[in-house]
């Protein structure tokens, strides 16, 4: 199984406090503590001919992950396009965080995916597993903490997800379904919310287990 991480890669370049981070890039950390478990991932990146998305790649790709923030918008929708057509045939796709305003999350779910409302003060999330019996909260109590965060806050305007694994709660009250999957064609899709770039949550143990049982989901 092959596991393409994507990222856009701006912000560990321009960003100070986002570089302190990820040094080498978002897309870095998560290909290293993949394949420390044995899984076969390269990288790709916005600036890259064709994103370092071409035909070739996307074919022999199983699962790709998605993280994008600042870049939405200098996506070619030609390979937005191809990357669809993927899905549709059977790729996975994960999409983390931010990227729920990429141009292929918005493709694929036909609304804005806009959030409710969103707040940027460090503070506690705790995500609940909300069904222990699937095979993306494996491994997971009923639920962790994410000692600080952004906040997300419904209404998330998706679809309703054909199946919800998680859902957040936040120190200030409000609520996020941020485990949604979808099916979409032969294609299968997860969103999940945690990935700020200035806290290093995709260090953490339960947030890589959670990409880890998301790619095997995806990629059936
Ligand atoms: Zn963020």
């Amino acid at each position: 199984m092959k596991v393409t991480v994507w990222n856009e890669f701006i912000q560990e370049k321009t960003d100070p406090p986002v570089a302190a981070v990820y040094p080498e890039g978002i897309h870095t950390v998560i290909s290293e503590f993949l394949k420390s478990d044995g899984f076969d991932v390269d990288t790709a990146v916005l600036e890259e001919k064709d994103h370092g998305l071409s035909e070739q790649i996307l074919e022999q790709t199983d699962v790709l992950i998605w993280w994008g923030h600042k870049a939405h918008g200098d996506v070619d929708e030609k390979i937005v396009d191809k990357i669809q057509s993927r899905i549709l045939n059977g790729m996975g796709l994960i999409v983390l965080h931010s990227a729920h305003f990429s141009k292929i999350f918005k493709r694929m779910m036909g609304t804005t995916c806009a959030l409710g409302s969103w707040r940027e003060d460090g503070k506690r999330e705790r995500v609940w597993v909300i069904d222990p019996t699937h095979p993306i909260s494996n491994g997971i109590d009923k639920y962790f903490d994410i000692p600080k965060t952004e906040m997300y806050g419904e209404r998330f305007d998706v679809p309703a997800p054909d199946e919800l694994v998680f859902i957040s709660s936040f120190e200030e009250g409000e609520v996020f379904r941020s485990g949604c999957c979808y099916k979409r064609g032969l294609g299968k899709i997860f969103y999940f919310r945690p990935g700020h770039e200035t806290y290093p949550i995709f260090f953490q143990p339960e947030v890589q287990q959670v990409i880890k049982n998301a790619i095997k989901w995806v990629a059936l």
